[in-house]
């Protein structure tokens, strides 16, 4: 794993702890909204599409299509510049939610728009764990 500054962690706040503890302990939580039942990722306190505050975190299944990606082999910023090349990446969860994400576990030769992807869990230091993606089986 790459050494991190902790300049390029995410800051964890009260809104998106439990989002974060469920990571490290290997669930894939997104966000529901209570008024009108849509999920959305990453999580926010607010719902965007109603702009209620009744949102919690609620489980994912974890599957996802890769939307698009784009293989990075050239970034001098740190932790970047230790995990070159990566697949930056835009996946669809199967809830409906695009988002921005890294495909590990297989060479980016191999990434085919629509491919079927499943969650997986990446340390970024002893405290945090980011969710990414990894081709299905
Ligand atoms: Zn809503």
């Amino acid at each position: 794993m790459a050494t991190s500054t902790g300049a390029d962690l995410p800051t964890v706040d009260d809104d998106s702890r439990v989002y974060w503890d469920g990571y490290r302990e290997g669930r894939f939580l997104i966000a529901r909204c209570g008024a009108c039942g849509r999920v959305h990722h990453y999580p926010r306190p607010i719902c965007p599409f109603c702009w209620s505050d009744q949102v919690a975190p609620s489980p994912a299944s974890g599957r996802a299509t890769l939307y698009t990606y784009s293989t990075v082999y050239m970034n001098d910023l740190a932790p970047f510049r230790d995990r070159l090349p990566y697949v930056a990446a835009m996946v669809d969860l199967e809830e409906g939610p695009r988002v921005m994400t890294t495909v590990v576990g297989c060479e980016p030769a191999e990434l085919r728009v629509g491919m079927a992807l499943v969650v997986d869990f990446q340390p970024l230091s002893d405290e945090l764990t980011a969710p990414v993606f990894r081709p299905a089986l």
